[in-house]
């Protein structure tokens, strides 16, 4: 027997290896299993390259639990180990990583430390008061012997001689009195189902039973009869989709997969993009959009990350870019650094060339689609816009890939592209300044009077009622050249889009200036603007409009952009366009009946405040008497 003291130059790190450097204890496990998955690659590499003379038979990894012995033991039937190997790769590589990693994240909270990698076997001791190693090399020859190792977490370990006759290696885990819950059957379960889905070696752990007929014998009614049949339960798929080439699946194999994701997720995805790159990094995955919900923030982080098949995370923020955290799916890349704080990944320069890889590849399959299929394109746009504008707001080099594809639907849900539609509504819609106004809409029940107007005109009005068109109007206002959006409900629809024929004003300024008092009694002049146009006479003669640029600023400051708190909380602003070619105000100056002429303008006021919904309480209560008085 050999014992020896594990190459300690410090302190000793077992302690602090179990107190504190996870939060998670239980991806111990998958360590384990993650070398256990190594070791028979590795042999299945050496015999298929013929560079090993060994017959593979099985290659399952088995974790099974004796709750007697207190042990939690993983098998595998990889390349194993010689006395030698044991000696070089756990009691000096693996132990002086370990030292290392320890040294390097003692002081980092363990929550921080994505994917947890890079503390290996020694992971075990977190929840082990011994660990034993029995292990087999593959080779033939002298020195070849099984070798049991054996370490009772103080840096002294022994190791000698031990009887096994096949390859391959076995991690006995003498579980801790407080790590007792790594005996249970359903967490290690839960633990092997979080982590080791994807694996590409079978991982056997208990048995499941299933109901199989006997052959030849029915029951009383001449059914065949079943019986429980038990057997070993394999928890993981090893081949996901992911890895396979994207021209052998179907449509229906997306779904499937989606489905074995996202068992909860009941919703069919839009349509997925399967990522495959081998250079100058690799990466596999696959990402599916999914429909939008109202509520985006409970569809976000479902991105499961993995290297090499082994689950890491599925908080992938600063990974993809933001605006792609909506989608779901799984991206699978070794070249992930894993072992590093979220902070060192914002600035890691791989992961931005990960970031900007997966972007364009989002860019490129929409574009993909939509030219291929203009019309399913469209069909899917108010599911995907979300996306798109987010990316585009968030991403300019993503807008620049998807400008192209960026569609806007009109009042008749006809989709059109930005030159599209400035073809389309050049000739009607474009003001003296030679600048096209986009007519647009945010709702089409409250701005129908509007709407109608802008149909008479001849105008074509664009509908905008996503939670981002607000932010989206303003910044395609700055990337359209010559192109400004305009609210219908921002101005009277003479004024709406200007164009070089003004209407003469029947009523002269100082006659303006007489009547505005009686249209500014009782009003509050803080969010009420009086303003005389001269419209056409069978234009109403009041209207309410909100000025476009003062309400964009309201809605910004209500986004809770900081840019505007200077503001303080502005009130809403509108405007109360006086109509003075209007028969019924011209009327108004000869009137010289006071009370009449008071009753007159107020109720055009409340009127007007009415059609926009604006008359509420008192105001409105007054407003039904004062109708009554009239009608009597
Ligand atoms: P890492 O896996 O990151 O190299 P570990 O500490 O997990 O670090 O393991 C150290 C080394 O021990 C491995 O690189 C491998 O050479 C060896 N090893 C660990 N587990 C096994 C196993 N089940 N079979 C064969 N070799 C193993």
């Amino acid at each position: 027997m050999q014992t020896g003291k594990i190459n300690v130059q410090t302190e000793n790190i077992f302690p602090v290896i179990k107190k504190f450097l996870y939060s998670d204890h239980e991806i111990f496990l998958r360590e384990l299993i993650s070398n256990a998955t190594d070791a028979t690659e590795k042999m299945k590499a050496l015999v298929r390259s013929g560079n090993a003379d060994v017959e593979l038979g099985d290659l399952t990894v088995k974790v099974t639990i004796d709750k007697d012995a207190k042990t939690l033991t993983i098998s595998d039937r990889g390349i194993g180990m010689s006395q030698e190997e044991v000696d070089k790769y756990i009691n000096q590589i693996a132990f002086s990583s370990a030292e290392e990693f320890v040294k390097k994240f003692k002081d980092v909270d363990g929550t921080n430390i994505i994917g947890h990698f890079g503390l290996g076997f020694y992971s075990a001791f977190m929840v082990s008061n011994k660990v034993e190693i029995f292990t087999k090399t593959y080779k033939k020859g002298p020195g070849t012997k099984a070798v049991k190792w054996e370490c009772d977490g103080s840096p002294n370990y022994t190791m000698e001689e031990a009887k096994a006759s096949d390859r391959g290696t076995d991690i006995v885990l003498h579980i801790a009195e407080d790590s007792l819950e790594f005996l249970e059957e359903q967490r290690i379960l839960g633990i092997l189902n979080k982590y080791c889905k994807f694996l590409p070696v079978p991982i056997e752990f208990g048995e499941e039973s299933s109901w199989e007929e006997v052959e030849g014998s029915t029951d009383k009614e001449g059914k065949p009869e079943t019986k429980e049949v038990k057997k070993p339960r394999i928890i993981n798929n090893t081949e996901p989709l992911w890895k396979k080439a994207p021209a052998d699946l179907k449509g229906e194999d997306y779904e499937n997969f989606y489905r074995e994701l996202y068992p909860m997720q009941f919703e069919k995805p839009l349509f997925q993009i399967h990522l495959n790159v081998d250079y100058p990094f690799n990466l596999t995955g696959i990402l599916y959009f999914p429909k939008v919900k109202k509520n985006m923030e409970v569809q976000r982080d479902k991105i499961q990350l993995y290297s090499n098949q082994v689950f890491i995370t599925d908080s992938v923020e600063n990974i993809v870019p933001d605006f792609l955290t909506l989608l779901h799916g799984v991206i699978d890349s070794p070249d992930i650094p894993l072992n590093v704080s979220r902070s060192y990944l914002q600035s890691d320069g791989n992961v931005k060339k990960i970031s900007n890889h997966i972007s364009k590849k989002v860019a490129d399959k929409l574009e993909e689609l939509f030219k291929n299929d203009r019309a399913s394109f469209e069909q899917k746009w108010d599911d995907i816009k979300v996306f798109i504008q987010y990316g585009a707001l968030s991403d300019e080099k993503f807008y620049d890939r998807a400008k192209k594809i960026v569609l806007f639907k009109n009042q008749d849900g006809q989709y059109f592209t930005s030159e599209e539609y400035t073809e389309k509504v050049k000739a009607n819609q474009t003001d003296k300044h030679e600048t096209t106004i986009f007519l647009y809409s945010n709702d089409a029940e409250s701005q129908y009077s509007y709407l109608e107007k802008a149909k008479e005109r001849g105008y074509d009005v664009l509908m905008m009622e996503g939670v981002l068109d607000n932010h989206f109007v303003d910044f395609m206002e700055r990337k359209l050249e010559k192109v400004r959006f305009v609210r219908v409900d921002s101005e009277s629809i003479d004024k709406l889009i200007e164009k070089e024929e003004a209407q003469v004003s029947k009523l002269t300024e100082d006659q303006q200036k007489a009547l505005k008092p009686y249209f500014e009694k009782d009003l509050d002049t803080k969010s009420f603007n009086v303003v005389f146009e001269s419209l056409s006479e069978t234009e109403e003669p009041v209207m309410i409009t909100r000025p476009e640029f003062m309400r964009r600023m309201k809605d910004m400051q209500a986004m809770g952009g900081s840019q505007y708190s200077f503001m303080g909380d502005m009130p809403d602003q509108y405007n109360v366009v006086i109509n003075s070619n209007h028969p019924m105000v011209a009327s108004l100056i000869e009137d010289a009946d006071e009370a009449h002429k008071e009753t007159i303008t107020k109720q055009l006021v409340d009127l007007a405040k009415l059609s926009q919904n604006l008359l509420k309480g008192k105001d409105l209560a007054n407003f039904v008497k004062r109708s009554v008085e009239i009608i009597k």
